[in-house]
């Protein structure tokens, strides 16, 4: 028998958790990253951070990407060459897959079924419970390899 007094205080325990841990700080840098539709490096969640404070240095801005991802807000991916870029994007964004260009470095996001039926075949096929996925596509973009055809 669950008691549902108890699992409606563990949760309010948690909001209430949720909201003190939210810093004035750490809401601006959580809004810089919900509103941009792109993928955004430390460097830049920090200058358009600073434009509503100005008192942020880019430690702060570090501190704080890795206790946003640990609230489960925002999800960190590595982009590029040896996945050496790292890139931050809002944790409520649609579960969707990126293709980097080596050439430009543009990031674009595109969204399939077939991971998804990829994962349940697999979990009926060999009885994983799967929680996370991650692919990752690179090459040159349509605009790069039209430059380069060109300048052939
Ligand atoms: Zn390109
Ligand atoms: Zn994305």
């Amino acid at each position: 028998m669950t008691d549902k007094s108890a699992l409606n205080e563990g949760f309010e325990a948690m909001a209430h958790d949720m909201v003190l841990r939210m810093t004035p700080q750490r809401a601006v840098i959580l809004k810089v990253i919900e509103e941009s539709s792109g993928h955004l490096d430390a460097e830049t969640i920090w200058k358009r951070a600073k434009e509503h404070d100005q008192k942020l240095n880019l430690a702060t801005v570090y501190r704080t990407l890795v206790v946003l991802k640990g609230m489960g807000l925002i999800d960190q991916r590595y982009f590029a060459r040896k996945h050496k870029r790292e890139i931050y994007e809002s944790a409520r964004k649609p579960e969707h897959y990126h293709f980097t260009c080596n050439a430009c470095g543009e990031v674009s996001e595109f969204q399939t079924g077939h991971i998804t039926e990829l994962r349940a075949e697999l979990e009926t096929k060999l009885g994983w419970k799967m929680s996370h996925s991650c692919l990752c596509f690179e090459g040159v973009c349509a605009k790069c390899a039209e430059r380069c055809a060109e300048s052939d």
